[in-house]
């Protein structure tokens, strides 16, 4: 088992790695918080670079965890939007929040494209989209016209964006 290294150990090591990365003599640093010199130069070379890394990817994670959470929350509200305005006859509306929704689903992608190393999953082909597509399209079942011009503006967008 290797030593373990005092300053890893620290209770104040956080600041200690801070006041190494800024510059500080290691005679200051060994100074104020009571550790060697020596445990100072080893740990800034072999564990410092590890912890700044690690700290860094689990702040990115959180962070595009927090994005992912509020564009969810979008999506259920765009959603909402798009299913009341359905109710109503507000077949603009419904289309606004369509258009929405597919924004929020590019974004989710590009969120969880990010997060992990899978390939990116094209939106108008995902599950999601083809319910939203469906629930449209139904809903406008009583109206006839704007069903086809809906259609037609659907396959428009989605032979658009054809790769
Ligand atoms: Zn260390």
């Amino acid at each position: 088992m290797p030593r373990r290294c005092t300053v890893c150990d620290h209770r104040e090591r956080d600041k200690i790695d801070a006041a190494l990365v800024c510059g500080a003599s290691f005679r200051d640093i060994a100074g104020r918080y009571g550790v060697s010199k020596s445990a100072l130069e080893r740990h800034k070379g072999a564990h410092l670079p590890s912890h700044l890394a690690k700290a860094r990817a689990a702040e990115e994670v959180a962070g595009a965890d927090a994005l992912l959470l509020q564009v969810r929350h979008l999506q259920d509200r765009t959603l909402g939007i798009l299913h009341a305005s359905e109710g109503a006859g507000e077949l603009r509306t419904a289309l606004a929040a369509i258009r929405e929704a597919r924004g929020n689903l590019e974004l989710l992608a590009k969120l969880l494209g990010e997060l992990d190393e899978t390939p990116r999953m094209d939106v108008l082909i995902s599950t999601e989209w083809l319910t939203v597509r469906t629930t449209l399209l139904e809903a406008l079942g009583p109206h006839p016209e704007a069903r086809v011009a809906a259609a037609g503006a659907l396959l428009a967008l989605e032979k658009s964006r054809a790769r």
